[in-house]
Parts: structure tokens; sequence; C-alpha cells
């Protein structure tokens, strides 16, 4: 990693870079009014750290500790705040993503879309491909679904984000969705994880079943080393010996990773307990804990839902979990982004590639 000193010129960070690219590695620059970070990445270890520690425009050449280095906060020390349909995440404000579990009918994910936004969500989530763990459950409505999503936004306006299950599904999603959602089961499908680095559409990346915190920072170095800097890092609970609970909420991965990574951290309290009962309480320690964001399975009818309809909150527990999950957000000196009015807005969706 290699530190500029405070006045460098462009044409001082380019001739860094350029040297590091003659040495067969890539450099990664963060420039911003507090001066400018080259990271530097490759397998080339004879890198010439004391030549370029001895330009003048260099202040520091640190060789970096942790595995990932795009990821760190030491590469990027001010937070990543980036804009999205609208609103911006990683900010003081705290994005909400809802919906359903699965898409399942064009009426169900109307339906869905019209009750969140009503209550305050600001994207809306509907799986379309579904990582089942039974080959014999639904698997999803597939490219019907997408246009059921299509719909959905058009008439509330809210950005749509579902999951992506392989490389091949990739070019179809980005012709419908605003944010690619990388499922817990793929965090570390690395050809996966390349594809989406390759685009420049923004990224919820789940947090592994048995992945550590590191894990998943390797995993989103990943997407970063392809040059997609749109990645948001969701803890979903992992899998411990308890069994109260479908999974055990990591409430120490928040604090962890914001001390780690510059990458704004948002909690889905609906996998992370497994049962809308326990939904409203993780979601406000989440937000208490520092999270940036929340997503949240909401569903118009949770009985008949066809996947996770016990951790799938009504309409109307969501929306009482927003007016406290809000007083929350006040007390730690954030804010709930305020909730679109009625005009849909210009969305990205089919713009990314
Ligand atoms: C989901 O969001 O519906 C989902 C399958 O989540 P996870 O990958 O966290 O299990
Ligand atoms: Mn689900």
């Amino acid at each position: 990693m290699i530190i500029m000193q405070p006045g460098a010129t462009r044409e001082e960070i380019d001739t860094v870079i350029e040297t590091v690219h003659e040495n067969s590695m890539t450099a990664y620059a963060n420039v911003n009014q507090e001066g400018a970070i080259i990271g530097v990445v490759g397998e080339n270890r004879s890198l010439p750290m004391d030549v370029l520690e001895a330009l003048p425009c260099v202040k520091d050449v640190l060789a970096v500790t942790e595995p990932y280095e795009l990821a760190s906060r030491r590469f990027h020390p001010q937070d990543s705040v980036f804009p999205f349909c609208g609103f911006t995440i990683g900010g003081k404000e705290i994005p909400i993503i809802a919906g359903p579990c699965s898409v399942e009918s064009r009426e169900q994910i109307i339906a869905s879309a019209q009750a969140v936004k009503a209550a305050g969500a600001n994207a809306l989530r509907g799986g379309v491909y579904k990582p089942r763990q039974s080959p014999y459950s639904f698997q999803g409505l597939g490219e019907i679904g997408l246009e059921y999503m299509a719909e959905a936004r058009a008439l509330t306006g809210l950005p749509v984000v579902a999951e992506v299950m392989s490389e091949a599904q990739l070019p179809l999603m980005l012709k419908y969705v605003d944010m690619l959602q990388i499922g817990a089961r793929n965090m570390q499908n690395y050809s996966l994880l390349r594809s989406v680095g390759e685009t420049r559409i923004p990224v919820l990346l789940k947090r592994g079943l048995s992945a550590t915190v590191e894990d998943l920072l390797m995993a989103a170095e990943y997407i970063l080393s392809g040059g997609n800097d749109r990645v948001i890092l969701c803890e979903r609970g992992i899998r411990t010996f308890e069994t109260a609970t479908r999974n055990t909420t990591d409430i120490n991965a928040i604090p962890v990773l914001k001390a780690r990574t510059h990458l704004p951290v948002i909690l889905d309290p609906s996998h992370a307990t497994g049962h809308a009962a326990y939904v409203p309480a993780v979601a406000r320690a989440a937000v208490a804990a520092g999270a940036d964001g929340l997503i949240v399975e909401v569903h118009p009818d949770p009985a008949h839902a066809v996947s996770d309809g016990r951790q799938s909150l009504t309409p109307d527990d969501f929306a009482r979990m927003l007016r406290q999950v809000k007083a929350v957000a006040e007390a730690v000196d954030r804010r709930l982004v305020p909730p679109k009015s009625s005009l849909p807005l210009k969305l990205n969706g089919g713009a990314h590639g």
C-alpha cells in the first residue's frame, strides 16, 4: 500500500501507478481530499519498495498484513458512500430493503411492493432464482418473475434487488434489477464473484452460513478487484449449536466489519432469526450496533408464502417495526432514508453490464 504525500499531483500518482504496472502488479488508487492511497496487488513480491519510498511524492510504503486490501479501512479510511436510485448507501441515512423471500405471482409481488412502500421501505427484494435445500422445493419463477418485479418497480418507483445464483443468469438479471444479491450459499463461488466484479451494478454480498468475517471480506475483495466498488456486506446469521433460532445473529460482526472495512454493512434479521416474532428486536439491535441498512422479508400473507413464511413479517408488523427502528436510528445519530414520493423516479435497472 503506497501512501502519497498530501499534495501529490495527478501526474505523480500516475507515475507511481506506472511503476507498479511495470513490475507486473496491479494498482488501485483511492484519491480523496485528504490525499491518495494506492493499493497494490499481485504476485510479484520483488516490487522495489525502497525505490518507491525514495520518491518525494511518496509518504510511506506499507506491507499489508490483512489478506484483503481493497476492502480494508487502511486502503480506504473513509466510509464508502455511493448513490443508489435516488438515495445513498453507506452514509448517515439508513435504507430499508423489504419484500417477500420469493416472487410468487404478479399479484403477490405488486401487493408486496405497495405494502412495503407504504410502510416506508426504500427498495424491493424478491427472489426469482431460489437456493433451496431440496431440489424438489419451489426454485423460483425465473424470467417471468423478473418481469413481474419490473412491473412492481414501475408502479411504485422502488428499485429492485434479487439474487443471482450463477454466472449464466447474470446477463438476464442485469436487464431487470438495480442491485444483485449474492446469497449466503454462494459467498465463496469465486467465479460468480469475479463475474459480478466485472459489472458495475451494486452487489449485496451475504455472509456464508459458516463464513468468518475474514472469509466475507475476502469474498468482497474478489468483487472489488474486478473494479466494482459498490459492494454492500450483509450479516444474515451464522450456524452455531443453537437450535432455538434458524441461525445465530452475529451482532458483533457489525462493529467488527465497520472497523475493518469501509464498505457498508447491513443486516438481514429474517434469515438471522428464522421467526417473524424475533425479527423486530434483532432489527433494532442491528441499527443500534451501527448497521448501515436492513433487508427484511415481508409478505402480504405469510401463512401462505411458498418460502420463508415463518420468518416473514406482515405489512402491519413491518410498519410497526420501522417506527421502532426509526427511533433507534435517531438515538444513534442516524436516520432512515425518507420514503419516496409516490411518483416513480428514474431507475437504473437495465443500465448495467
Ligand atoms: C434470501 O434472501 O431469501 C436468502 C436465500 O438468503 P440467504 O442467502 O442469506 O440464505
Ligand atoms: Mn428467504
